[in-house]
């Protein structure tokens, strides 16, 4: 990022539906680019609160939502995030919420701190959770229209099909998440290794993106202990037999010093040669 010294730092926006997402999936990501001097910011729809309390020695039902509040600032901090924007919604519950509402709260953020690259879920929601493709469609949708897209504004007349507004991609590049198959292969074939409860074994087949979406994977291993001390600064979330509080520490390392995206913004050239930056070359790179 030296030939950057000369311009603005770079903005990155990380959006998300849980506390915790972050850290799992691009928290190596977020932490490099801090360290390299981009401002980063978070947007969570939710505290969380829905998801199994793992320590009841560490919150109550009544206490949940502040305690994995307070955890994902804590984790926030740790990997250098600038700020964090709360949306206040109920975890398990933002495909409820209505499409056009979801959009506007995530451009309303574009338009206050204009993103040069944007981290978000695929469609494929990671492993499906409703949240996580509610949170994708808001923001690709915010991203590529910047909230003026079809039916802002209740401009679209019902019944009527009419062509969409031109694209107006409020950044330079919108990224998937993209942990693959063969990650999530690799942790339990490091779990049966090492004789450890093999929490992703099971599911191994279906959890990630296939790793031929893969386009962009990030080396990150110098901020692989950051990664792991943020995930678990979310403590409440992480039962004491997971594999990522019981597997040795070197093995954590290895397993959290890359991270892959599917880059959505401008489309991956077919063929091309896989990224390892996010903000090497620039828009023109996809011809
Ligand atoms: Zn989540």
């Amino acid at each position: 990022m030296q030939e950057r010294d000369a311009a603005p730092a770079p903005t990155l926006l990380a959006v998300f539906a849980h506390p915790d997402d972050e850290s799992y999936l691009c928290g190596g990501t977020l932490a490099r680019y801090a360290a390299a001097g981009a401002q980063v910011v978070l947007v969570c729809a939710t505290r969380g609160e829905a998801r199994e309390l793992a320590t009841p020695d560490l919150a109550t039902a009544e206490t949940l939502p502040a305690v994995r509040e307070a955890e994902l600032r804590a984790a926030a901090a740790l990997l250098g995030i600038a700020a964090v924007h709360l949306l206040d919604y109920r975890d398990g519950t933002l495909m409820d919420v209505p499409f056009l509402e979801g959009v506007e709260r995530v451009a309303a953020i574009m338009a206050a701190s204009p993103p040069t690259i944007v981290l978000t879920f695929g469609p494929e929601g990671v492993y499906g959770h409703p949240d996580h493709v509610a949170v994708h469609r808001w923001t690709k949708e915010a991203f590529l229209y910047g909230g003026q897209g079809p039916g802002a504004g209740g401009q679209e007349p019902p019944g009527r099909v009419t062509a969409p507004p031109p694209l107006a991609p409020v950044g330079e590049r919108l990224y998937y998440c993209a942990p693959p198959r063969s990650w999530y292969r690799a942790v339990a074939a490091r779990c049966r290794a090492r004789g450890v409860h093999d929490r992703y074994g099971p599911r191994a087949d279906v959890l990630g993106v296939p790793d031929e979406l893969v386009t962009t994977r990030l080396d990150v291993a110098p901020y692989a202990a950051q990664r792991l001390a943020a995930i678990r600064a979310h403590a409440t979330q992480l039962p004491a037999n997971h594999p990522f509080r019981t597997l040795p520490g070197a093995d954590l390392l290895d397993l959290f010093s890359s991270e892959w995206f599917t880059r959505a913004w401008p489309p991956a050239a077919r063929h091309a040669p896989p990224e390892s930056d996010l903000l090497a070359g620039g828009p023109s790179s996809a011809e």
